[in-house]
């Protein structure tokens, strides 16, 4: 008899290792649970792993190695549970609450930058970059007024941050010259919990232990939560009431057949502005390159016709009577 362990629920959707969660259930022999275990070791270790060392690696270059020519920074929404105003407590509901949106902005070695709107602002594309652009101007005037000159920027799959007027709005900045370098990377989809979800765990234990009726109490709360402690980032709320029409703006100027850039296995995963000479090639001065992934090499399990199965894993987990079957491709 094998023990079958679930596999721990994330939240958003990853395709492989749904994949890997279906064959353990279809096939529970102790050779096909091994094979599966592999095969999340392999994802784990050749994927996810992976990319986020790399995001480690940009932010020490950041905080660590070039703290004056280097920026990085992570943006992500909180989750709308403690988002209403009043908050009465963890056991009593308020109805027709006033709803706020709530997005974090961490820009590592600096501030945790809570940038709070209400519905009078949607939480979309123009919210994102109007966030952006606020860290880039702090950053900015914490540095003698000299823009970095590299930015990274790590989104989530969002389609507030995963979207055409995003890098419309990057590919702006290095063709005006504010930064020689850009660098917007997204973490593989259902594994995105990173150091910013340690902040809003922060504030949601906070805000599990008080009582708050208005938006100002809410705010004083937000920075309560953080800055009592002296081995935490220091966290400013910025309230938004209006932002501008980013979008309106660039529009005009991207290819309406540009597509699919975010959809399932055309994701791409990593895109790199940077500041060249003007020339035919870049009329704009501004080089766009995109790639896959972050990491150089990375171990991408997927579904494969039947006599594609060259591996063990593959052979072992696979089922003739599947049209597909499970085989490993390294791609570059
Ligand atoms: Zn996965």
């Amino acid at each position: 008899m094998v023990k079958i362990r679930q596999v721990k629920r994330v939240s958003g959707k990853c395709w492989t290792c749904a994949y890997i969660n279906e064959l353990r259930q279809l096939k529970r022999e102790k050779e096909s649970a091994d094979a599966c275990k592999h095969l999340m070791v392999m994802h784990r270790g050749g994927l996810f792993m992976l990319e986020r060392i790399e995001y480690r690696r940009r932010i020490a270059e950041a905080v660590i190695h070039s703290p004056n020519t280097v920026m990085s920074s992570i943006i992500d929404g909180a989750s709308q549970n403690h988002c209403t105003i009043p908050h009465p407590g963890t056991n009593v509901e308020f109805a027709d609450g006033l709803p706020q949106h709530i997005e974090g902005v961490l820009t590592h070695g600096h501030c945790f930058t809570i940038y709070r709107s209400f519905p009078t602002v949607d939480a979309d594309a123009d919210f994102t970059i109007f966030c952006l652009l606020s860290e880039l101007q702090k950053w900015k005037d914490a540095h003698d007024g000299i823009f970095p000159e590299t930015w990274y920027i790590q989104i989530d799959g969002g389609s507030e941050n995963a979207n055409k007027y995003l890098l419309a709005a990057l590919e702006y900045l290095t063709a005006k010259r504010l930064c020689k370098k850009i660098v917007l990377t997204r973490l593989p989809v259902g594994h995105t919990h990173e150091d910013i979800d340690a902040c809003f765990g922060t504030l949601a234990a906070w805000f599990d232990r008080v009582i708050i009726q208005t938006p100002d109490g809410y705010k004083e709360q937000i920075e309560a939560a953080f800055n009592g402690d002296s081995t935490k980032l220091k966290c400013k709320v910025t309230d938004v009431f209006v932002v501008p029409n980013y979008k309106d703006f660039f529009s005009p100027y991207i290819d309406s057949k540009f597509c699919r850039y975010t959809k399932k296995e055309w994701t791409q995963h990593q895109y790199r502005f940077e500041a060249v000479t003007i020339s035919t090639e870049f009329p704009l001065g501004s080089k766009l390159t995109y790639r896959k992934y972050s990491s150089d090499r990375v171990v991408v399990i997927d579904k494969k016709p039947i006599f594609s199965c060259t591996t063990r894993e593959g052979i072992i987990t696979g089922n003739k009577n599947f049209l597909f079957n499970y085989v490993l491709f390294i791609t570059f």
